[in-house]
């Protein structure tokens, strides 16, 4: 049995910049409905009983596994979306080590955020875009749909979710907007170092 993980956070805490209308939206209808598709999709299987990771991997290019997998990557990729971010009135520097990491391998974190933004508006459609670890150097990557960053052998340290319903309450077609916003006020640094192991 799967469950919906709470917010982190109040649901109007990331406003402005999110909605709390979006949040409620967000958690309690799109991330509540993978969950329980999920649940359904899974009962009285084998599968039922394994970690989401587990079900992720084992549908993972499936034909006849496509629903599960669909439902269990939305899942995660929410999960760990609503970790990555932080209070919009909440204060944080983000951590010396990791703003050394961003600098050597982007340039500056401006350039960062820039690449960043370049690739999560080049998503075609709906997914995810990606401050991920390959190997020892940070890279931005983005995935469609329920695909998420672990299955390509790369170690995740922040999401942005780009599917329409992320934003397009609060910004319509203006995803540039939505992504300047959280970039600029709503990622949780501290998330990230630790998720870098710095
Ligand atoms: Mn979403």
């Amino acid at each position: 049995m799967f469950t919906l993980k709470s917010l982190p956070y109040a649901y109007n805490a990331l406003a402005p910049h999110i909605s709390e209308q979006t949040m409620r939206l967000h958690h309690d209808k799109h991330h509540q409905t993978y969950v329980d598709n999920l649940n359904k999709l899974t009962e009285g299987t084998s599968l039922a009983a394994m970690s989401l990771v587990d079900v992720i991997k084992v549908s993972a290019g499936q034909a006849n596994k496509a629903g599960i997998f669909n439902n269990a990557g939305q899942v995660y990729n929410h999960d760990f979306f609503w970790d990555c971010l932080r209070p919009a009135d909440q204060v944080m520097a983000i951590p010396a080590a990791l703003l050394e990491k961003i600098n050597h391998d982007f340039g500056s974190l401006e350039q960062m955020m820039v690449e960043f933004k370049t690739i999560a508006l080049s998503q075609f459609g709906s997914g995810w875009a990606w401050l991920v670890l390959a190997g020892e150097s940070l890279q931005i990557i983005k995935t469609a749909n329920a695909d998420t960053a672990f299955l390509h052998d790369v170690n995740p340290l922040f999401t942005l979710d780009v599917w329409e319903h992320s934003y397009y309450l609060d910004y319509q077609n203006r995803r540039g907007d939505f992504i300047d916003a959280v970039l600029n006020n709503l990622v949780n640094w501290d998330f990230v170092a630790n998720q870098a192991g710095l």
